[in-house]
């Protein structure tokens, strides 16, 4: 097992990196912070970063205990974040914060991933083919109010009528049930190459700059990691009309790759 990973903040004064990610024993994961709106506290008094390290936490635990199913390991990290808040929380807010997320384990006869929201994971399967899981719900969301610009963004009164909510969309955070609506899959081990991790902060080179997802891979493959996450800033720098995006210029960019096959573990780190 080869692993690389770089992460980025998104280099704003003042900004929290809210990207978070962990490496083990054949496993991987990368979680997004899912903010507050303005004025809107969701009935929490914890930063987001604090959230996104507390499911980090026990997200880990539990992928150190390979008979356990993905999906039981990721309830079992919501309950366990939500007992982490004390009773100061209202975690009953539909607005209560969260992260996305994007899971993989390499086991002995199977890879495994689990996506929610707007993390993905690319599954390269070589000649034949990679698949992109990129969990799209909430841009489908059932009578969302006409918005403009490329990026869709929802006035939080909407947002808490489909927030975890079935036929809307999920995030990690304050409904364990969230955990039975990701999206999961699996593959023979055999037939996975590699499998690339990344926030919303990189995928954006292939929703926003028409970058295909083996272009992605293929850079990966010759320049390492932090060339991927130079790519997307030279790609947001070079945006002849950044503002048809609305939202920030920069997002915090992550990115994991484990690749199957090679005998040793190591790693690469770089912020840029
Ligand atoms: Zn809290």
């Amino acid at each position: 097992m080869h692993i690389t990973y770089a992460a980025a903040m998104e280099a704003a004064p003042d900004s929290t990196n809210e990207d978070r990610f962990a490496i083990g024993d054949g496993w991987a994961l990368v979680l997004d912070g899912a903010g507050r709106y303005p004025g809107k506290p969701g009935g929490c008094i914890h930063p987001v970063s604090w959230i996104v390290e507390r499911l980090t936490a026990h997200l880990s635990s539990g992928l150190a205990q390979p008979e356990s199913p993905l999906t039981a390991i990721v309830r079992s990290a919501i309950e366990a974040t939500m007992a982490d808040h004390g009773s100061a929380c209202d975690l009953s807010d539909p607005l209560s914060p969260g992260a996305t997320g994007a899971v993989v384990r390499f086991g002995k006869d199977q890879v495994e991933w689990l996506v929610l929201g707007d993390c993905a994971a690319i599954i390269d399967q070589g000649i034949d083919g990679c698949t992109s899981i990129v969990d799209d719900r909430v841009d489908r969301l059932p009578n969302a109010p006409v918005v403009e610009g490329r990026v869709r963004t929802y006035l939080p009164e909407y947002v808490a009528t489909v927030r975890n909510q079935p036929e809307g969309f999920w995030v990690l955070g304050a409904v364990p049930a969230a955990a039975d609506h990701a999206l999961v899959g699996s593959l023979p081990r055999g037939s996975v190459d590699q499998v690339l991790l990344c926030s919303d902060g990189v995928s954006r080179l292939t929703e926003r700059y028409e970058w295909t997802w083996r272009e992605v891979l293929d850079l990966h493959e010759t320049s390492g990691p932090a060339a991927l996450i130079r790519a997307v800033r030279d790609a947001e720098r070079g945006d002849p009309d950044p503002r048809r995006w609305r939202g920030k210029l920069h997002d915090d960019a992550t990115v994991v790759v484990l690749r199957a096959g090679k005998p040793r573990v190591s790693s690469e780190s770089r912020s840029v």
